[in-house]
């Protein structure tokens, strides 16, 4: 009898700890497989790269013209007849040296169009940009300073007819306009010598002064500056400094990626000006004009603790 109850409980046993052992394999492949399938749920970091490559980058607005995708063959609808169509434009006024802007075409009714650079020659040796274009304090900068030694030669861009060959005391010095058959206008200034008449025909690389640092300039350069209808844009849209030549064979002059300056010189002409008398401070003068001193400092390019020199004027608007 014992033996029998012994052989029962053994068997009991045996049966349980079978059952036991089951259960803790199925624990264990759960276990197991939990981590599994959850690993199996994030894709693994192959996949991760390739969902982002796979990304496309945000296009611009669609009137952007990004230059880097300007479409050659758009440009090639441009035909010699429409590139001439551009050196027309000038043929609309009348020639006249009097002024250096008769056009008077404002930067809102400027074309967009294509301007043919083909033959461009860089103006001096050297191509060190001693001052770019933009706004300068209350003054806005119109040109691109070229540093340079005085005497050294200066030649036209592009083919041309000289326009203007004067000399202003207070500004440009000694300086050259030439009209060219793209339809751009060229500026070179402060010249220490003139080699030009008006109404003559140049080519692109011919000799057309020699630089200086006549007119308003604290050293010797040449202030240069392309302008289209009498509106002068950044000369480095167009000029390649670094190689000395022009970016492009055809270059798009558009308002809104040419004259992108606009607005800053919205702003300019909007500006106004308080000359500091002794004693005034930040926030006397922002008191005073309903602004805040963060303002001023910021449309000054000063701090809170800026010395107010007696005299010196603080734009305010
Ligand atoms: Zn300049």
């Amino acid at each position: 009898m014992k033996n029998i109850i012994t052989t029962l409980l053994l068997l009991l046993f045996v049966i349980n700890f079978g059952l036991f052992s089951q259960t803790n394999i199925k624990k264990t492949e759960v276990k197991d497989s939990v981590p599994y399938i959850a690993k199996a749920n994030i894709p693994p970091v192959s996949t991760v790269i390739n969902v982002n490559e796979v990304k496309t980058p945000p296009k611009p607005a669609s009137n952007d013209i990004d230059v880097d995708e300007f479409d050659e063959s758009k440009d090639e609808e441009f035909d010699d007849e429409e590139i001439d169509a551009v050196s027309d434009i000038y043929k609309n006024f009348s020639w006249t040296s009097e002024r250096l802007n008769p056009y008077r075409v404002k930067i809102d009714s400027l074309p967009d169009t294509i301007i043919n650079c083909a033959g461009f020659i860089f103006p001096v040796k050297g191509s060190h940009i001693t001052s770019p274009f933009g706004p300068r304090r209350s003054r806005f900068h119109y040109g691109t300073d070229i540093g340079l030694t005085i005497g050294d030669t200066v030649v036209a861009m592009f083919d041309g007819k000289v326009r203007i060959v004067d000399y202003e005391r207070r500004g440009y010095g000694n300086y050259v306009v030439i009209q060219h058959p793209n339809g751009l206008e060229s500026i070179y200034a402060h010249l220490s010598k003139k080699l030009v008449a008006v109404n003559q025909e140049v080519k692109a690389g011919d000799p057309i002064g020699l630089g200086g640092s006549t007119g308003r300039s604290s050293g010797p350069h040449l202030h240069l500056e392309l302008r289209f209808l009498g509106n002068a844009f950044n000369t480095t849209k167009l000029i390649d400094y670094q190689h000395q030549n022009c970016l492009y064979e055809k270059f798009p002059l558009t308002k809104k990626e040419t004259f992108g300056h606009k607005t800053e010189l919205e702003k300019l002409k909007e500006a106004r000006y308080h000359r500091v008398r002794s004693g005034q401070t930040l926030s006397y003068i922002a008191h005073r004009y309903g602004t805040t001193v963060s303002t001023l400092c910021k449309l000054n390019r000063i701090n809170r603790n800026t010395v107010l020199r007696v005299g010196r004027s603080i734009r305010y608007r």
